[in-house]
């Protein structure tokens, strides 16, 4: 009677055991990303280079910028209404998988002033950045305008603020949070100060931050959690590039259709500044496209 008794504690154990173990494995497992930039070749010309990477969740941060509830150009509006819906089922399954959501609805985060996630980012504790973090101004937060030493100029003359609507809208105040269709989990943050970012991946041991958001050609390059800051300061940036949109009117240089427009912003963004991802490679589903891009046959 002794020996199968034992089995059954050893069996339960074991069970038990894997049933840890698993739940361990499944946090663990790596993303696998398909990493795509443009290296200069020997010739001197930019060519198209993929890498794969794995990158483990726990150390990797998903920061959605801009994403309002409204914008002054309702084109731009639009299409943040129909990105938010497929950015949320992205942002689950990257939560999902142990990845720290931050949300960053920059100039408005003191709507979410009495909540937990905004309270976290508050309460991180101080944390040295490599160099001084962007001291400048610019709509509402800190901004790193474009370094030529490093860039080249952007690819689409945005000089006009970029509504590509036939009737051009007026620039007003028009966003008060993120949109409602991304939702914050308990456990994300809320930020859209630089400090308060760095902050937070450094109380986490996060060095990989994975980026998406609008505008491109302006907020998610230069807000002070965007791509330019986090190259400066040594975090391992991708842009995850089916998951953002320009301010472009295709009556500016270099007169193509609103989304080439982004796709040359896309290809600054490879050149210059840090590698492009799709987020197929998180959900295992289809890469996202705007109906107006599918449709136009690009
Ligand atoms: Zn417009």
């Amino acid at each position: 009677m002794k020996a199968p008794f034992a089995l059954r504690i050893c069996t339960t154990a074991f069970l038990l055991l894997s049933a840890t173990f698993g739940m361990a494995q499944s946090k663990e497992t790596p993303m696998k990303l398909t990493l795509r930039a443009q290296e200069r070749a020997g010739d001197g010309k930019f060519k198209t280079v993929e890498k794969k990477a794995e990158w483990a969740p726990r150390e990797t941060a998903l920061i959605i910028v801009d994403m309002w509830d409204a914008h002054w150009c309702k084109s731009a509006a639009a299409r943040v209404v129909e990105l938010a819906g497929p950015m949320n089922e992205m942002i689950k399954k990257a939560r999902g998988k142990g990845v720290f959501i931050i949300h960053v609805p920059s100039s408005v985060v003191d709507f979410y002033k009495d909540t937990p996630q905004r309270k976290r980012a508050l309460a991180a504790p101080f944390a040295r950045t490599k160099s001084q973090l962007s001291t400048a101004d610019r709509w509402g937060t800190k901004w790193v305008w474009p370094d030529s030493s490093r860039e080249g100029d952007l690819p689409i003359d945005d000089s006009d603020m970029g509504c590509d609507c036939a009737v051009k809208c007026t620039i007003r105040e028009a966003w008060t949070r993120q949109i409602s269709t991304i939702e914050i989990a308990e456990q994300d943050a809320i930020t859209d100060n630089g400090q308060e970012a760095f902050n937070l991946l450094a109380e986490r041991g996060i060095k990989n931050v994975m980026i998406a958001g609008v505008h491109l050609n302006m907020c998610v390059l230069g807000r002070p959690v965007a791509i330019r800051q986090m190259v400066q300061q040594g975090k391992n940036i991708v842009l995850i590039r089916d998951m953002t949109d320009t301010m472009y009117n295709p009556e500016k240089k270099p007169f193509m259709s609103h989304f080439k427009g982004t796709e040359l912003v896309v290809d600054h963004v490879e050149k210059y500044w840090c590698p492009t991802f799709l987020s197929s490679d998180i959900t295992g589903g289809k890469a996202f496209a705007f109906s107006q891009n599918r449709s136009s046959g690009k």
